[in-house]
């Protein structure tokens, strides 16, 4: 059995609880610790134990792994605290603020031996696996363009994401997780960001960014988050010199359309808009399009958690290092740096 504490139990730290206990066989959930009595209590009354101290947390000695589910702000102090301290991290993520407080963090896990990964469970939702796959199975031949957004309309919830100081704005938040993403799924350097950070409700923070990322092998990706858009785009585009898919959104709706032949009667279908005509932008003859579902797969993001722990038991190599996490804030900072000059970043991440 391998024994978890939860740091943080806020929404984040419930939702962790909640997929540990489902686990009974693989998994003990120590208890929680919160900063906030009244989360501890809330924790009792789920019938978890509650740690009265971050001491006692630490002093306990069944408890292998501390899950860290706590404001962006203290992921590193707490990191470095609970290493020391003999225990493994697993932190949500931002992984950290920025690239610099990771590489301390990375030196205290190398320095005490402990394990160090960041909760990069999107790497394990349904949407992301399909587009990984279609790709992989040439579904769309060689992708030269890839569209990744998610968009809301609610603005940011009025917590610490809204205090810049906190680690809070949407890059950090879900562009983190897109990032990630693509780093994850594109296997070559980053090569240029171009960024607009905007702060449209939340005066501080991003609350809408468009980020456009060039990989060296010829890829380009627009990352996109807004948290107030009316009218959603679809949560990836993806276009490949076999052919185009579409992921709708979460639910995982979409199509993959591939061309039945690259030779066009360019006379037929010339479109007329009200100021003239065109046959470049008109559509393709239906008998030249083929039409294809998007593969079907199954996710667990539990495997997130089984993963750690053979990892931690020498059974698997780390799904989620601190190298890839390295990779992704570098990546960050420099989308930081970009949209504060205006133009664009180079660089071979
Ligand atoms: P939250 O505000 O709901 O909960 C945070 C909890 O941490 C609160 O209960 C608060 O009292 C407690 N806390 C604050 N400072 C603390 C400290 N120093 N020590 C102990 N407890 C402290 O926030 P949340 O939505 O649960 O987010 C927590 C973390 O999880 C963030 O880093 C966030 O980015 C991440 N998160 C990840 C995902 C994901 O899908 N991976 C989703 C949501 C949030």
């Amino acid at each position: 059995m391998y024994t978890i504490a939860i740091i943080g139990y806020g929404g984040m730290g419930g939702y962790h609880a909640k997929q540990l206990l489902s686990l009974p066989e693989e998994f003990r959930l120590a208890g929680v610790y919160d900063i906030n009595p009244a989360r501890i209590d809330a924790a009792e009354k789920d019938g978890i134990h509650g740690y009265r101290s971050l001491e006692e947390v630490f002093a306990d000695p069944e408890v292998r792994t501390v899950l860290l589910a706590v404001p962006n702000n203290f992921h590193k102090p707490l990191s470095i605290a609970a290493m020391r301290a003999g225990k493994n991290v697993i932190c949500e993520k931002p992984v950290m603020l920025n690239a610099a407080e990771l590489e301390e963090v990375i030196a205290v896990s190398k320095e005490t031996g402990r394990q160090f990964s960041v909760h990069q469970n999107r790497r394990w939702d349904k949407d992301f696996l399909i587009v990984k796959k279609l790709i992989e199975d040439g579904a769309i031949g060689k992708p030269f363009y890839i569209e990744s957004r998610v968009q809301g309309s609610k603005g940011i919830p009025g917590d610490w994401r809204c205090v810049k100081e906190a680690g809070g704005g949407m890059l950090l938040d879900w562009g983190v997780h897109l990032i990630d993403q693509l780093m994850y799924l594109v296997d070559s350097p980053v090569t240029e960001v171009y960024a607009h950070l905007l702060s449209v409700k939340f005066p501080g923070v991003d609350d809408n960014f468009k980020l456009m990322m060039r990989f060296k092998n010829g890829l380009s990706a627009l990352v996109e988050v807004d948290t107030y858009t009316f009218i959603n785009l679809p949560r990836w585009h993806v276009s490949g010199d076999g052919g185009t898919a579409q992921v709708d959104d979460f639910s995982c709706t979409g199509r993959i359309l591939r061309a039945k032949t690259e030779e066009m009667r360019w006379e037929e279908g010339i479109v007329y808009t009200v100021a003239g005509p065109t046959r470049t932008m008109a559509p393709r003859p239906k008998e030249s399009i083929e039409e294809q579902p998007l593969p079907e797969l199954e996710s667990d993001a539990r495997d997130y958690y089984r993963n750690f722990r053979d990892a931690d038991e020498g059974k698997a190599p780390l799904a989620v290092t601190p190298e890839q996490a390295l990779r992704v804030m570098r990546v960050i900072d420099a989308v930081f740096a970009s949209a504060e000059k205006g133009c664009s970043v180079s660089l071979h991440i």
